[in-house]
């Protein structure tokens, strides 16, 4: 169970449509939407809460993890990321 407080932690903005072509939620005003970022703060599209699960599992979970695993797993993958670290 996602609460604000979590959402508020992996970075993600309010926004105003979710992504998922199939939500439940369209249209729908009452229904908190945010823009879903790894832990690199990359967008990976909006979600409301009802989508959010789906919309991360369309990604590696490693990417909403810690960003030092995150860039490990791209170097792995062969992918450099720029980094002033
Ligand atoms: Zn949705």
């Amino acid at each position: 169970m996602i609460t604000n407080i979590d959402i508020n932690r992996k970075g993600l903005k309010m926004t105003e449509r979710c992504w998922n072509s199939h939500c439940t939620n369209e249209g729908k005003t009452d229904v908190y939407r945010w823009i879903l970022t790894d832990s690199l703060g990359m967008s990976c599209g909006k979600v409301c809460k009802d989508c959010i699960d789906e919309q991360q599992a369309k990604y590696k979970p490693v990417i909403f993890d810690d960003p030092h695993d995150y860039r490990q797993h791209m170097a792995e993958c062969g992918e450099n990321i720029d980094s002033d670290y």
